[in-house]
């Protein structure tokens, strides 16, 4: 362990037997505060913190078989898998962090909106698909806020690299990642892509040349709006 990276393990144990968690990256066995073999990942989490203006980040590293990097408002802990540092550049990793670390600063403000929507669907059954497509738009907006935060502290075009790079990694080892590059391929399918198909419908997403089925489609968006922070950088 790293000194003043302790967090109580019984909290820990609990995320372990989070459903919501182990969907996003996958076995949650090796969960664990940052040890010494973490250090690097752990400084970049501490310059990023910094660099962002926000204080006591909660790293929690995990060995889980997608690459899932993500912050959990719910235990207020940033998750990162051990081997994220190997796929992307440190400057990337960095820009990841620092929109991860955005999410953390957001935390009261999704509260609140998640308070507010459950409310609203409360009071009237009827509104409750209403309901949920403010809260989706709100969470949408939280995510090109973060990208946006990445973008100043770092450049987007880390961002924007960094992120094409995960995605790629994340579809490898994850077959909903697959489906949803892949809308025309069956699911029987899936074990003959190669990383280099992946790769070049991830860039085809960020570039523009693919259209994804869904108009409004996340992703796609984020890509185009870190395009637009720096039209003239080199790709
Ligand atoms: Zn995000």
């Amino acid at each position: 362990m790293i000194a003043g990276t302790n967090f109580p393990p019984a909290r820990i144990e609990q995320i372990k037997g989070d459903p919501e968690v182990m969907g996003m990256v996958g076995d949650l066995s090796g969960l664990s505060v940052p040890g010494p073999q973490h250090r690097e990942l752990h400084d970049m989490v501490k310059e990023a913190e910094a660099e962002v203006g926000a204080k006591d980040v909660h790293l929690l590293v995990h060995r889980g078989s997608i690459l899932g990097t993500a912050y959990l408002p719910k235990y207020d802990v940033l998750l990162v898998n051990e081997r994220f540092p190997q796929v992307v550049l440190p400057i990337e990793c960095k820009a990841i962090l620092a929109h991860e670390i955005d999410h953390k600063e957001k935390r009261g403000l999704v509260t609140k909106a998640v308070t507010a929507v459950t409310k609203l669907a409360g009071e009237d059954g009827g509104r409750l698909q209403d309901a949920r497509a403010v809260l989706f738009r709100f969470l949408t907006f939280l995510e090109f806020a973060a990208d946006a935060r990445s973008a100043k502290t770092y450049g987007a075009e880390h961002m924007y690299n960094g992120l094409q790079k995960v995605m790629v990694a994340c579809a490898m080892e994850d077959d909903r990642i697959k489906a949803y590059l892949f809308p025309e391929r069956r699911i029987e399918e899936y074990h003959t892509l190669t990383e280099d198909e992946i790769r070049n419908r991830v860039t085809g997403i960020a570039d523009g040349t693919f259209e994804p089925l869904d108009k409004g489609d996340v992703l796609a968006e984020r890509f185009k709006r870190l395009r637009n922070f720096a039209p003239s950088w080199e790709r």
